[in-house]
């Protein structure tokens, strides 16, 4: 008999502690996972699902628009805000109750309330102690709020995702995917969206082509950017915010939305109790194996900051089990992970960009912008963009990159490729699919004359 309660505890019920707790149980190892909140964590209950489900209510705009170019007479169609937001809660509440389904499925115990570590093998959950030969982190990210004063009235994706009304007009501060995401749904309802944003473009960490082109894309769609500028203080009168400058302008809307990056959940936590050691980030310090600087404590996800996506988190739960579980040392794979912005248009991007690949050495381009057919009929005023970055001594493609309708679904697909190391004879050989926007990927032969990235 052990002398613990449980072989792991896992703190946090998201993404990751969530597949690690099922997959930990699978192989016969008593698990125990801690959840203070709703089950399914950030991604299924605030962040990735809720706000693809609005998207998904938002493209309606846009296709009814569209469908009098194709002979479709609508009508004047309403859209009403409270049943999207009901009918997204609804699913919410249903998934919750699958994922609760599944850890009873995989006898992982669910421990309700918040936990906090109190030395290497145990962790308190509202007043009662647990032990576990090894504990798993997992309790992912949060919004961070920058300090500026009248910042309280700022909502976070947290509360957009269920604001009562739709905002007449809202002011988005920060340029990430989640700004630039939620600026192109509330604007596609209908609503006046103002993004501000200290850098001079939008999407930092993307590809410069990737970054200009939404940009160019999302100014079209009515969606005012207000670059290099930066909030100073916010006030509240009656029902509107008035924000101060810092060049002396102020600026009016109904609603202020921060969208400022995240940070990891690891206040309170009780991490020095068991020293674990975190890094200036105030992410949690791990090895290739996820083990912390306390041998029996491991952490995955947004919790270690490397890269903050559900399918991340999901694959270091698995990594970690098989390394710690299964007797299989597995260190997670960190190339070629793809990534989407749920903006409008899409984005889809996979390896490097283009300011990357040439620091490793030269490369060539391929680059194509067009109107997509289906808005030769809709007359919609929208252009996507494809990108293929080239290692030109190996002809290995580094880079895919889109900016359009469906790239991330075109995208995923690529990864596969570009994970198996194919090189840009491999994509010529493909035989395209007529007529679709992805065939443009592998007919692309003309390659860029050569060119700074800054030109
Ligand atoms: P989480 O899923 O955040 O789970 C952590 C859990 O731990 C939470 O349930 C929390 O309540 C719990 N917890 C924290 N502290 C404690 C404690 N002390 N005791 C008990 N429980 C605790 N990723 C994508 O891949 N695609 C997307 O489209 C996407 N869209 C996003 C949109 C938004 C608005 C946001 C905010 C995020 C989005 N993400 C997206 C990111 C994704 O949600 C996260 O990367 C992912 O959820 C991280 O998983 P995790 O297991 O590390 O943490």
């Amino acid at each position: 008999m052990s002398e613990f309660d449980f072989d792991l505890i896992t703190i946090g019920a998201g993404s990751g502690g969530v597949r690690a707790s099922r997959m930990a149980a699978r192989t016969g190892a008593r698990v125990a996972v801690v959840e203070e909140s709703r089950v399914g964590g950030t991604c299924v209950m605030r962040g990735c699902v809720p706000k693809k489900l609005l998207v998904y209510g938002s493209h309606f705009a846009h296709d009814f628009s569209d469908a009098r170019g194709f002979g479709w007479d609508v009508g004047e169609p309403t859209f009403d805000w409270a049943a999207l937001i009901a009918n997204k809660n609804a699913e919410l509440q249903r998934l919750e109750g699958i994922y609760h389904r599944i850890l009873r499925d995989n006898a992982v115990t669910l421990l309700e309330g918040r936990g906090v570590v109190t030395d290497p093998h145990s962790v308190e959950v509202a007043g009662k102690t647990y032990t576990a030969e090894k504990i798993l982190i997992a309790t992912g990210s949060h919004p961070h709020l920058p300090d500026v004063p009248g910042i309280k009235h700022a909502i976070t994706s947290n509360e957009a995702l269920d604001l009562e009304d739709l905002p007449e007009h809202i002011a988005i501060v920060g340029g990430g995917y989640i700004a630039v995401e939620f600026a192109g749904l509330l604007n596609a309802l209908g609503a006046k969206v103002t993004i501000i944003i200290r850098a001079g473009g939008i999407l930092r960490g993307f590809d410069e082509d990737i970054r200009a082109t939404l940009a160019d894309e999302m100014e079209k769609s009515g969606i005012v950017i207000h670059r290099e500028c930066v909030v100073q203080s916010i006030e509240k009168r009656d029902t509107q915010y008035s924000l101060r400058m810092d060049r002396n302008e102020t600026f009016h809307c109904d609603k202020i939305f921060y969208a400022t990056g995240r940070r990891p959940n690891t206040r309170g936590l009780g991490l020095d109790s068991a020293g674990v050691e975190t890094n200036s980030h105030g992410a949690i310090t791990v090895d290739d194996y996820f083990q912390t600087t306390c041998a029996s404590i491991f952490a995955l996800g947004d919790v270690i900051n490397r890269i903050q996506l559900t399918p991340v988190a999901i694959n270091e739960g698995m990594a970690f089990v098989a390394t710690h579980f299964e007797g299989r040392p597995t260190a997670m794979n960190y190339d070629f992970v793809p990534a989407a912005v749920f903006s409008q248009p899409t984005v889809g991007t996979v390896g490097l960009m283009e300011a990357q690949a040439r620091a490793k050495g030269p490369v060539d381009i391929y680059l194509s912008r067009f109107k997509p057919m289906k808005h030769t009929l809709s007359g919609r005023n929208a252009h996507s963009m494809m990108k293929l970055i080239v290692e030109r001594d190996t002809q290995r493609v580094l880079g895919v990159h889109m900016v359009g309708d469906d790239a991330p679904e075109i995208i995923q697909g690529f990864a596969v490729a570009l994970k198996c190391g194919a090189t840009k004879q491999n994509f010529d050989a493909t035989v395209g699919i007529h007529p679709t926007a992805a065939e443009e990927f592998v007919t692309m032969r003309d390659k860029l004359p050569e060119h700074d990235e800054d030109d």
